[in-house]
């Protein structure tokens, strides 16, 4: 039986708009969180960023991203065709990768467990999803990998 409100089992496939980059994963997510920083919103063009974390080696992914590091800590990848944001990889966490969820098959697959770095949400955007707030970083850590 499904359950829609919850995150379904693996595998997730995603890729960019244009099918240039394909990407895969084939175990569970460590982590999935709502980032309303100003970094993110610029990066992304988007009032936040909704993105699941994996153990890097899980990764498979066909053709060829761009990067650009938005910060000493992050690089952010995406397609240099057709500019769809993919990966977000951490150089201080470097056996993870997120993906921004939006960018999966059917993005209803893994649903967000946090919102992070709410201090710097946009006034306008409303939560009402009963998820915990946090003001900056998470203060939950990722699940193992
Ligand atoms: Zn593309
Ligand atoms: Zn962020």
């Amino acid at each position: 039986m499904s359950q829609p409100d919850k995150t379904r089992e693996p595998p997730y496939d995603g890729g960019c708009l244009c099918g240039a980059v394909r990407y895969s994963f084939s175990v569970p997510t460590i982590g999935a969180r709502i980032c309303h920083c100003r970094t993110c919103q610029k990066a992304m063009g988007a009032p936040f960023l909704a993105q699941a974390s994996f153990p890097k080696t899980s990764l498979n992914v066909t053709g060829e991203t761009a990067r650009f590091r938005s910060s000493a800590r992050l690089w952010r990848h995406f397609c240099g065709i057709c500019g769809t944001r993919l990966f977000i990889e951490p150089v201080d966490a470097p056996n993870r990768i997120g993906i921004p969820i939006a960018t999966l098959d059917d993005p209803e697959v893994i649903r967000p467990e946090r919102h992070i770095w709410v201090s710097e949400k946009l006034d306008w955007v409303r939560i009402d999803d009963g998820l915990p707030q946090h003001p900056k970083a998470s203060p939950v850590p990722y699940r193992d990998i």
